[in-house]
């Protein structure tokens, strides 16, 4: 069925690099994975930050495997640290589709299979079991499942995908390790994530500090997340990819000021589910 709810997970919710410690608890420390249970033969996966390890421990692998749809937005180290820590990787009933953009004529293949091996890894992802494919992204939404996903590039070193995923009846638009401020990709965003049900939207920074330490570095501030969620008329906020030096106390007086200019706001932690 097009209108049936699926339910999206975030496992992990930090950018630049995991972190752990009481300051942390409740936001969690592992960078960045979301995923979306599709049944149990399919599962959609938005990058392979050291959160996706958490959802391998939820996992139940049918005899005949499943088929995983890992959509990265960029090749950063701490989107692609889990990935040869996730156990399903290693069984040969599995098959994986990673899906990434090119940069500098690198394509996904030549990205992720150059990071994810020996020295910087024991094993190479090239020698795990899992049947693997690689698809560069040329624009055109994909279908899996009963979800659309329509990728769009925005403003990031080495570039960045955001991902809009629909299922028929409701659509939630992912922009992470993004830097609002680029003319051109704030005006794309602003048409990608038109009147969507839920903006999930890079704050790592705040106001405070971005202006004299981060710009250029590739993140937003919760003004910038609140800005790109009035102009596009969405109906809820989730700000993510937390600065890793920064407590769960911060974190909350960052999701209180932002909900001052936007109520409908929160602010992603480990386990966090949103039904779409
Ligand atoms: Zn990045």
């Amino acid at each position: 069925m097009a209108d049936q709810p699926v339910t999206l997970t975030f496992r992990g919710v930090r950018g630049s690099m995991p972190v752990s410690g009481p300051t942390t608890e409740r936001y969690g420390g592992h960078t960045l994975s979301i995923d979306i249970d599709l049944g149990t033969r399919q599962r959609l996966i938005i990058d392979g930050g050291t959160g996706i390890t958490t959802l391998a421990q939820d996992l139940v692998i049918p005899p005949d495997g499943i088929d995983f749809h890992v959509f990265l937005t960029h090749y950063h180290w701490d989107h692609l640290q889990g990935i040869l820590f996730f156990p399903p990787l290693f069984d040969e009933r599995n098959r994986f589709t990673f899906y990434g953009h090119s940069w500098e004529g690198m394509g996904v293949r030549e990205a992720v299979e150059g990071a994810l091996r020996p020295p910087w890894f024991p094993v190479s992802i090239f020698e795990t079991a899992a049947g693997k494919e690689y698809v560069d992204l040329a624009g055109s939404p994909f279908r899996v499942g009963r979800l659309t996903i329509d990728p769009a590039t925005l403003h990031h070193p080495q570039g960045v995908t955001a991902y809009r995923i629909s299922n028929g009846a409701n659509t939630i638009v992912l922009a992470t390790d993004y830097e609002r401020g680029d003319p051109a990709s704030d005006e794309t965003l602003r048409t990608f994530a038109a009147g969507v049900d839920v903006l999930i939207h890079d704050a790592q920074y705040t106001p405070d500090e971005y202006p004299s330490l981060y710009v250029g570095w590739g993140h937003s501030t919760r003004h910038h997340a609140v800005a790109a969620a009035l102009e596009s008329r969405v109906k809820r906020l989730v700000l993510v990819s937390h600065d890793p030096h920064r407590s769960d106390d911060e974190i909350d007086a960052i999701v209180a000021l932002a909900r001052e200019k936007f109520p409908a706001t929160d602010g992603a932690f480990e386990g966090m589910q949103i039904e779409f």
